[in-house]
């Protein structure tokens, strides 16, 4: 796979690093010349220094043979026309934009990107994190806007049916009981211990929280 990574500064070469791992045929792309010197000292791949604004940049780093192009330089406005000229002139297959500043999110949703917002991910998962320690968040989609969150049931709510934890913005998807998980049934009885998963939203997420802080 040929991948070309378009701004070679933190979230770039940590790209670079993880797919290596998957012997990806890399480019990367940046403005400025010392910004290569962060790419691990065994990158075997290719460097294209020049303004990513520059088709004849995008050409050299070979933009027209990328089965994917990743822009994650810290300027959205750039992301998100290296991001609309890989797809629409050179019909790269996939195209994945980071949005540096939140204010600029709406731009690349407009777009129809797919986006990766790690500010905002990263100040909704702090918040999570101080708020509820005993509810992990184990995978998160899109960016946050809906997770699986997962809790071990108290002391408190054993005995009462896991449909408590079921409503518009919430669905249970698993439970596990010593060790076995199943797919959960909505009028299963919880047990001490019982480890549950629900899919939720921000909204439903709350709904958990304050399930939960009602037992403590
Ligand atoms: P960071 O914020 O650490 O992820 O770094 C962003 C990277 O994007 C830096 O290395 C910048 O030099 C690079 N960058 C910014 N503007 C451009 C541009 N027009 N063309 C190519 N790279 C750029």
């Amino acid at each position: 796979m040929k991948v070309i990574i378009v701004g070679c500064g933190r979230l770039g070469v940590v790209l670079t690093q993880r797919l290596l791992l998957k012997k990806a045929d890399i480019t990367v792309v940046d403005s400025v010349k010392a910004a290569f010197t962060h790419l691990p000292p065994d990158f075997e791949g290719q460097t294209v220094e020049g303004d990513a604004l520059n088709q004849d940049v995008l050409l050299r780093a070979g933009i027209d043979k990328a089965d994917a192009l990743v822009a994650v330089t810290n300027c959205d406005p750039l992301n998100a026309v290296v991001a609309h000229i890989a797809r629409t002139v050179f019909n790269v297959p996939h195209v994945v934009v980071r949005n540096f500043d939140p204010k600029w999110r709406d731009l690349h949703e407009k777009f129809g990107f797919q986006v990766i917002s790690s500010t905002s991910w990263g100040a909704q998962r702090i918040e999570e994190l101080i708020e509820n320690a005993e509810v992990r968040v184990v995978y998160s989609a899109g960016n946050g806007e809906v997770e699986i969150f997962e809790f071990e049931v108290p002391d408190s709510l054993a005995g009462k049916p896991l449909s408590e934890f079921v409503s518009d913005n919430c669905i249970p998807v698993s439970l596990t009981r010593a060790g076995k998980a199943v797919l959960p049934q909505l009028d299963m009885i919880l047990e001490k211990d019982d480890m549950v998963q629900i899919s939720a939203t921000n909204a439903g997420a709350k709904k958990i929280y304050d399930r939960l802080a009602e037992e403590a």
